[in-house]
């Protein structure tokens, strides 16, 4: 069945809790197992549909935001999910209690009941009313950020539109454009500094609530963390300290050598003095090279890609009345995933066509499992599919590149190992935040300045008083909407880096480890993939040390290789 003829009806949300209801008394007497899964099996489809109703709806109503009949949908569901949430959680904590639960375990895996039962543990009625106060401050936030308009040079712009221009080859024209942007950033540092300080004190507050000693653990809790926790991640920061910080300190050098500046600030993001790579060709045509390399890689992807398309299930360009930004869901009635963006001529184009379709793919891969629970993994997992698909579309990035594809390359090895001590610091300071919420505003800024001071030394401000007094991550969303994620970016690249060194010493070995790891889902917990994955934990020593040099010295020489032929 193809997208667009997918039948919607709208759910019968007091069937669905009488069902459930029904379901969960008869189930509480069942000695017989047998019985017990099938009306388990049961239950678990009726809220299958139920979730594949409102998808069908979010994902019609973002394709075209003028269609009164899904908007007046999407609103019903906003009213409803409460009532679907409450009826799931007495269902999934019956599960949890009952005498079936080892069976349950040994025949669909302890994965879905691990992340069940962390999920109890986050919430209670009691917590109720300010969980609704945590998210009308993720909600402020969000409004505020959104409606930030820098004015510069004569156009309006908003905080994401300012990022490729700060990417100008003109530096006087970056030094410009980023005072009229920290600037803007400035005069709504007060807010910022209000809305922050109130959800720290309204998540520790939570946390007590429900038996913690601080929002830390709470926080790995939500994120469905079963196998590591703050303690790993500290360990894991200190390997980032000791073998990144002094190698990307290197390169930072490096890179402002070519530029031809002796101090860089923040204005100097730029990795080429000529300008940082762009797609060449049409969005159209990338489409259809992105169909080619599919094809090519694999026998899967290419099954995979060509049924994306024949089912209408990627909706890629621009186009009139589309929400903006982009996502990857999976939309049951179809079976299959789908894709939402809106193309915009940047790089960021190919980046759908290779991350999001690497969510996509392993997506694809899971939809065997009866449980709709393991189509996709936790976050630190997910971003390695997604993040390896990266790498495995470099044979074939010059369709997109053309003579830029030598920088692209260059340009996302260089970008991705930057990033390491960066999003290490993210993590830090939020660590560091929780553990003593009482700080101040001026407090937790300052300790911004202490951790960036540690991890990337390099850092170095012209004179920006938003900057300088430790506003940097203010405008880093996950810190308000998604506490303690930021670090699963940078344990998915650690496991990204291997599949690129793999892949370099044999592709098609690497391809079948990939492979692997997508059929895999999100069956198991994120130390229990590595080894289907081949590929070693970032938590340990030797093998992280080993990738950080191995991609280091894939650095220098493709650098090396570069710099000479551009004086050539
Ligand atoms: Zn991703």
């Amino acid at each position: 069945m193809k997208l667009e003829d997918v039948k919607y009806s709208r759910p019968d949300i007091v069937g669905f809790e009488a069902a459930v209801k029904a379901a969960l008394i008869s189930m509480q007497g069942l000695s017989d197992y047998q019985e017990f899964k099938t009306q388990f099996l049961a239950v678990n489809k009726l809220s299958k549909d139920f979730v594949g109703a409102y998808t069908i709806v979010s994902v019609r109503y973002s394709q075209n935001t003028a269609d009164k009949f899904y908007e007046d949908e999407q609103n019903f569901f906003d009213e409803i999910l409460p009532q679907f949430q409450k009826s799931s959680t007495d269902f999934t904590n019956m599960i949890l209690d009952s005498v079936h639960k080892n069976q349950l375990s040994a025949e669909f895996g302890s994965q879905f009941l691990d992340l069940a039962e962390l999920a109890r543990k986050t919430i209670s009625e009691e917590v109720m009313p300010i969980l609704q106060k945590e998210n009308v401050l993720v909600s402020e936030y969000q409004k505020l950020t959104s409606q930030i308009k820098i004015e510069f040079e004569g156009k309006t712009y908003n905080t994401s539109g300012m990022a490729p221009l700060l990417e100008n080859t003109d530096r006087d024209y970056r030094k410009r454009a980023s005072k009229a942007y920290y600037g803007e950033m400035l005069k709504n540092q007060p807010e910022i500094d209000r809305i922050y300080d109130e959800l720290v004190k309204v998540r520790t507050e939570i946390s007590s609530k429900l038996g913690y000693t601080s929002f830390t653990q709470l926080g790995y809790d939500r994120m469905g963390r079963t196998c590591y926790g703050p303690y790993e991640i500290a360990e894991y920061r200190e390997f980032v300290l000791k073998y990144v910080t002094p190698r990307a300190h290197e390169l930072k050098k490096k890179i402002a050598k070519t530029l031809g500046i002796d101090r860089p600030y923040q204005y100097d993001g730029l990795l080429f003095p000529d300008g940082n790579p762009t797609p060449k060709t049409s969005p159209e045509q990338m489409i259809a090279d992105a169909q080619v390399m599919y094809n090519e890689l694999s026998r899967e992807t290419g099954e995979f890609f060509n049924m994306m398309q024949e089912k209408g299930m990627l909706d890629l360009l621009n186009r009139e009345n589309k929400s903006p930004g982009g996502y990857c869901t999976y939309v049951d009635a179809v079976k299959s995933p789908f894709i939402f963006s809106n193309f915009n001529g940047t790089s960021h184009d190919v980046d759908v066509l290779t991350h999001e379709a690497g969510h996509a793919f392993q997506c694809y891969c899971s939809m065997h499992f009866e449980l709709g629970e393991y189509y996709f993994p936790t976050s630190e997992s997910a971003e390695i599919h997604s993040m390896s698909m990266e790498f495995f579309a470099w044979k074939w990035v010059d369709k997109f590149f053309l003579q830029d594809t030598e920088k692209y390359k260059l340009g996302h090895l260089m970008k991705s190992f930057l990033f390491l001590p960066y999003g290490v610091s993210v993590d830090e300071f939020q660590y560091r935040v929780y553990e003593n919420p009482s700080l101040t505003p001026q407090e937790r800024r300052a300790i911004w300045l202490e951790i960036q001071g540690k991890y990337m030394p390099w850092v170095e401000y012209d004179n920006e008083p938003f900057l300088e007094n430790g506003g940097r991550w203010q405008n880093q969303g996950h810190l308000f909407f998604s506490p303690f994620y930021y670090i699963d970016y940078t344990l998915a690249q650690l496991c990204a880096f291997q599949f690129y060194k793999k892949m370099n010493r044999n592709f098609e070995n690497a391809w079948k480890d990939y492979y692997e790891l997508c059929c895999t889902g999100g069956s198991k917990n994120f130390l229990e993939l590595l080894p289907i994955a081949k590929v070693s934990s970032p938590f340990e020593e030797s093998g992280f040390k080993a990738t950080v040099e191995f991609v280091y010295g894939e650095i220098e020489n493709i650098f090396t290789t570069f710099n000479q032929k551009a004086q050539a």
